[in-house]
């Protein structure tokens, strides 16, 4: 899952990012409104974090652009204490969700996995397959209850596909979400990853669409 953070202050940018990255997530991070904008109109985020009070162009009017031009992804806004009246505009302006500052880093992760999960229609926050387990909270998974020694990138890949479960995943979406802006990207490390993950799953619950891509889906017969 790749998520956006939009945030000026340095310290607290790099403070939401880390925890993101610790919990698994591959981050962009921007430090004004404009720049936000531009990543969350041209990249495919699975969530942002949107703070409210940003230079160029304040959070707000990044939201709503966004909406206006169709971008779905969930937002979480970033808002301070005594300004009930963001709050409102965010929401009316297509806002999922708020978190009021000085905040627990714990509250953001909660409030996002939430988010991304009811996104791809899920409301538990374990996602079951077949005989696979994911633990959307605490970042683990297990197959007939023996847990699943996993690297970071297996964790990813296996959530963003259990996320989407029963639908065809294309490579390009995977590379797009599992990695971030930065990162050199080609598709077919993607095929080593999903090869590597089939072995660790030791079930075929990973199958290879021909030229569409993959889809995670409980096998047949049981
Ligand atoms: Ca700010």
């Amino acid at each position: 899952m790749r998520i956006l953070v939009v945030e000026d202050d340095k310290d607290l940018n790099r403070q939401i990012t880390e925890a993101l990255a610790d919990a698994g997530y591959v981050v962009d991070r921007a430090h004004d409104g404009e720049e936000g904008h531009f990543l969350g109109d041209t990249e495919p985020y699975d969530a942002v974090v949107l703070d409210i009070g940003l230079p160029q162009m304040d959070g707000i009017s990044v939201l709503e652009r966004w909406r206006r031009d169709g971008r779905a992804m969930p937002v979480l806004i970033l808002t301070a204490r005594d300004r009930w009246s963001d709050k409102v505009a965010g929401i009316d302006a297509g806002a999922d969700d708020y978190v009021t500052k000085p905040f627990h880093i714990e509250e953001i992760l909660a409030r996002l996995r939430a988010l991304i999960r009811r996104a791809a229609g899920h409301a538990s926050p374990e996602l079951v397959c077949g005989p696979l387990r994911l633990d959307t909270k605490t970042s683990k998974a297990d197959v007939d209850g023996v847990p699943l020694k996993l690297t970071s990138h297996e964790y990813r890949l296996l959530a963003y596909l259990m996320h989407h479960r029963d639908s065809v995943v294309s490579r390009t979406e995977l590379v797009e979400h599992l990695y971030d802006q930065d990162f050199d990207r080609d598709s077919n490390t993607i095929e080593v990853f999903v090869g590597r993950l089939r072995r660790k799953l030791g079930h075929d619950l990973i199958e290879t669409v021909r030229g569409m891509g993959y889809r995670l889906r409980e096998p047949h017969g049981g």
